[in-house]
């Protein structure tokens, strides 16, 4: 007996080969099946008579009629087979050919009646039907129970060996003999307010819509669902945290003030309300859950660095974690040199060294000493990466945990912290990535706020410029001038792979005919799986850039010091090559787009980046933030290869923005959600990622949600809902 349950394996057209292929997208019963969406739809709905058909060269049509002559043949040069078919209804008939199908001279007969939709094209002989989609009727009119033909086509997202054609094939039957099997999950009061198709009848409009508004009403039904439970899902952490404790830590005033006073610099507006807020948090014993988001360079460190006094005057202790040892060692420094009238002790953890600052000195310890003087509160604040999540390392009053980059850091890291103490530490979490209103409020949702959104006052503007082909030669004779008053340069250089590459790289289904809009594939059975061929990916990036690399320094750059840095390095390499920059014994810095995110240095007047136009707006804003951290003019090239209209748009947008939320706003209108960061991997379903665009809708679910959570918890009287926010957790975690 099938049913919803069913393990797709045994579904009787299935069979072991397609369920393992089907795996690939995360379908594993009946139930999921027919909870894989299609990704677009061909509009074949208006069915014409051949004569009508004949008129219309170059679109797409759909006709009927019957097989008069069908054989196979080969196309002249032989690389193809190719099937030749003659239709004809009433009063017309078409030449019909299909490309590398042989197989098909063997399912449709001569007298056969058809349905067929193809673009009609012309070659020497005339016009004909081309490649067209077909099935099989009983006679010319026939309209009712089409499937691949003469309606609104569903198209998914397709892998090898499991197309569009065979997926209609086995969902159609599915949805007769289940769709009345697939319970309501949203709370019948939201269905009722937002007047939501019913479940059943959504999901088979979403498969086979009779009209698109059906198939836009079915979207909305699902962007929402998918979004309330992105929001169900944050609010019940947010409540589980709230229910914990942190330790209170009275802000000292003067203490404060005596901080800010011996900065060489006043700190700017923001920056003040931002340490207001946050340390107004800290003096609470509801654990703090903040996110600090500014520009680069807007100054964020000061800010942590004050949180942490504040919370070491409590007698406390500090977890800081920064993404990459290059910039645990710079934060590190940093915050010593902040922090070194206050007789603090600060250590710093990596995967090999173990260092602390004290009384104005920096020294090197074993990692069984520093762990030690750690569990006896002898050191107040420890700088590290992921190291610090580590086995062996224990603190012994860890009550701030200042998080910079890391964007995926949730609760259950913060609960690996604490082990199994009662209080759980206070949480701040700072990015430099723009994180626009509607994902703020959905995958940030459980964080506050703080926006620092103005620079510090000695900055000057980047100079921004796309540079054309032909401009290219000013442009080198430019960067030789600044290098020559000892000036720094970044170079980016792009990976070089054609979409169908990066689409398989990144293990996402691919789709023929899509265009290259990353985030409309499927549906969201669909998870992001990164397959092996990813590495294969990073060797062929660095074969491009050591080509880059030869023809930089041998032909453009000839008598410059150019240094390549790239993912494949060891961290050692690399710190050792971003100091050498640093220092100025590097002219040019040749990278990939992995370059660390923060480093400073304050030398590099000029990034350069090369096929910009592949990078997205946010990401080209955080490479223009690398330079610009001096006093000194600083420029950021775009170099071109690609002149098209909407790269120009994009490109213009960053020349003439400085500001990173203006421009993230713009690349999700431009390019679609899947150009937000940090969702692209964090497992968020497409349904709800379009959904991402629109503020209006994730404003209603988060009220929804919490209006259900506010009258019932546990959502005990939704056991539909509860079972598939169970299911939804598990996917995200599942990444
Ligand atoms: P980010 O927000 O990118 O982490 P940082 O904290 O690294 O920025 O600060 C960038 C630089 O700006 C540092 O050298 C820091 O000392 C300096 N800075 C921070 N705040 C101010 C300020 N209010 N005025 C001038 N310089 C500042
Ligand atoms: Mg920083």
């Amino acid at each position: 007996m099938i049913s919803l349950e069913t393990k797709i394996e045994e579904v009787p057209k299935i069979g072991l080969a397609y369920a393992k292929r089907l795996k690939k997208f995360g379908i594993k019963t009946v139930q999921d099946l027919l909870f894989y969406f299609p990704a677009r739809y061909d509009d074949f709905s208006e069915i014409i008579s051949i004569k009508q058909a004949r008129q219309r060269l170059g679109q797409t049509v759909c006709v009927q009629g019957q097989i008069t002559e069908i054989k196979n043949t080969n196309t002249f040069k032989k690389f193809m087979a190719m099937t030749e078919a003659i239709i004809q209804d009433d009063n017309a008939e078409i030449k019909v050919i299909w490309f590398n199908q042989p197989y098909l001279a063997k399912t449709l007969r001569e007298n056969d009646f058809v349905c067929l939709a193809g673009k009609i094209s012309f070659y020497k002989e005339g016009i004909y039907l081309n490649n067209p989609s077909y099935e099989r009727i009983n006679e010319i009119g026939e309209n009712e129970e089409l499937t691949h033909t003469g309606r609104i086509v569903p198209v998914y997202s397709e892998t090898r060996g499991v197309t569009s054609r065979w997926l209609r094939y086995v969902i159609k039957p599915l949805l007769y003999r289940f769709c009345e099997q697939i319970q309501e999950s949203l709370p019948p009061e939201i269905i009722k307010k937002y007047k939501f198709l019913p479940i059943q009848e959504a999901v088979w409009q979403l498969h086979f819509p009779s009209t698109f508004p059906h198939a836009d009403a079915a979207k909305s039904r699902f962007s929402f669902e998918e979004l309330f439970l992105i929001q169900l899902n944050v609010l019940k952490e947010k409540m589980k945290l709230m229910l914990k404790k942190s330790p209170a830590c009275p802000m000292d005033a003067n203490l404060m003030k005596k901080f800010t006073d011996l900065l060489p610099f006043q700190l700017t507006d923001s920056q003040k309300k931002c340490a207001f807020s946050i340390l107004k948090d800290l003096e609470k014993t509801v654990p703090m859950s903040r996110l600090l988001e500014g520009d680069v360079g807007s100054g964020k460190t000061v800010v942590a660095a004050m949180a942490a006094l504040s919370v070491v005057k409590n007698g406390h202790q500090i977890a800081f974690m920064a993404p990459t040892e290059i910039l645990v060692k710079q934060h590190f420094k940093t915050v010593s040199d902040l922090l070194k009238n206050f007789d603090i002790k600060v250590g710093m953890l990596t995967g090999k060294d173990a260092r602390i600052f004290k009384e104005n000195e920096t020294t090197e310890v074993s990692k069984k000493s520093f762990n030690g003087d750690l569990e006896n509160g002898q050191i107040d604040i420890i700088i590290g990466t992921h190291s610090l999540i580590q086995k062996g390392v224990n603190f012994k009053d860890l009550a701030l945990v200042i998080l910079d980059e890391q964007h995926r850091f949730g609760v259950e890291q913060r609960d690996h912290l604490i082990k199994n103490k009662k209080l759980v530490p206070h949480l701040l979490s700072m990015t430099a990535t723009p994180i626009p209103r509607t994902l703020a409020l959905t995958v940030y949702g459980d964080l506050d706020l703080s926006l620092i959104d103005e620079m510090p006052k000695n900055r000057k503007k980047v100079k921004t410029i796309i540079v054309e082909p032909s401009q290219r030669k000013e442009a080198y004779e430019f960067i030789k001038k600044e290098v020559s008053e000892g000036k720094g340069v970044f170079v980016i250089y792009p990976k070089i792979e054609s979409v169908a590459t990066k689409a398989e790289a990144a293990g996402r289904p691919t789709s023929r005919g899509m265009s290259d809009v990353p985030a409309t594939s499927g549906s969201f059975a669909v998870q992001n799986y990164f397959t092996p061929s990813l590495s294969q990916l990073a060797i062929n990036e660095v074969k491009a850039l050591k080509e880059e690399y030869e023809r930089l320094s041998k032909e453009i750059f000839s008598d410059l010091r150019i240094t390549m840095l790239h993912g494949k390095m060891k961290p050692a390499e690399k710190e050792r090559i971003m100091l050498d920059f640093k220092k100025g014994e590097i002219d040019i810095l040749l990278s990939t787009s992995v370059i660390e995110v923060g480093v400073d240095v304050p030398r590099a007047t000029i990034m350069m980046i090369e096929g910009a136009e592949r990078f997205g707006l946010s990401q080209l804003h955080q490479f223009r933030g690398r330079v610009g951290r001096s006093d000194m003019q600083s420029y950021c090239f775009l170099f071109t290869t690609d002149p098209s209209m909407l790269n120009r748009k994009r490109l213009k947008a960053l020349v003439e923005s400085n500001n990173g939320f203006e421009l993230a706003e713009k690349d999700l209108e431009i390019r679609g959600p899947g150009s937000l960061y940090g969702t692209v991997q964090s497992g968020i379903p497409d349904m709800a990622m379009q959904g991402l665009t629109n503020i209006f809708l994730v404003e209603k679910t988060r009220a929804s949600a919490k209006e259900i959570l506010e009258k019932d918890p546990e959502l005990k009287n939704y056991p539909m809902l509860h079972e598939r926010l169970k299911q939804f957790q598990q996917r995200i975690h599942f990444e």
